[in-house]
């Protein structure tokens, strides 16, 4: 039998960071309304402590899985989320972000469709929790070596930089010589070299 579905949504207003735009009580609402959506609630800041524990004790309370965070790039704060959910029993691979800061908020100011696009960015962050499926993580080995295709200025720079910091590195170029387009010019400024 197929699992229920029982997606939990945190919205998050960032101060006014996103507030200030996005009719954050109006999205919550709404997100109520969403397929296998049981369960959304507002925070002023979620990655905070007291937003974390609350992401927890929903999980537990409310018994989700899946959960949907509306607040700002998950290069900021998806491991933090992840690890709330972890911490809850939930496996972090059925956690969603919906950036509604960066991609909404900050970069809009009419805040009736703000609000109407951050109400987009959480349905499809929605559909996608819907989808999701528990993951494991492995550990593989990796050989602490690097391979750089290209011996223009930027591959011959880069193999350097690598070979700095310890790698072994192979350069490959197709032409005879490396160099790339910096070898047909003869002079370059400043130094004219
Ligand atoms: S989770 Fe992101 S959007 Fe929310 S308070 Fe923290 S930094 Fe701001």
């Amino acid at each position: 039998m197929a699992e229920e579905l029982r997606i939990g949504v945190f919205v998050c207003e960032c101060g006014i960071n996103i507030a200030g735009t996005v009719d954050c009580d109006g999205l919550t609402e709404w997100a109520k309304t969403l397929p296998d959506v049981v369960f959304a609630i507002k925070n002023r800041y979620t990655c905070a402590e007291p937003g974390q524990q609350e992401i927890k004790q929903y999980i537990k309370e409310e018994n989700l899985n899946r959960v949907v965070v509306a607040s700002c790039t998950p290069r900021m704060h998806e491991p933090t989320f992840r690890r709330c959910c972890a911490d809850a029993g939930l496996n972090p691979y059925l956690f969603e972000m919906a950036n509604i800061r960066e991609q909404c908020s900050w970069v809009h100011s009419d805040r009736k469709q703000a609000t109407q696009k951050a109400k987009d960015i959480v349905k499809i962050a929605v559909a996608k929790a819907r989808l999701l499926e528990s993951q494991k993580e492995l550990e593989v080995p990796v050989t602490q070596a690097a391979l750089v295709v290209g011996g223009g200025i930027a591959g011959i720079q880069s193999s350097l930089d690598l070979a700095d910091a310890g790698y072994q590195v192979w350069l490959v170029e197709k032409e005879p010589t490396i160099g790339g387009l910096m070898s047909y010019i003869n002079k370059t400024f400043p130094t004219m070299d």
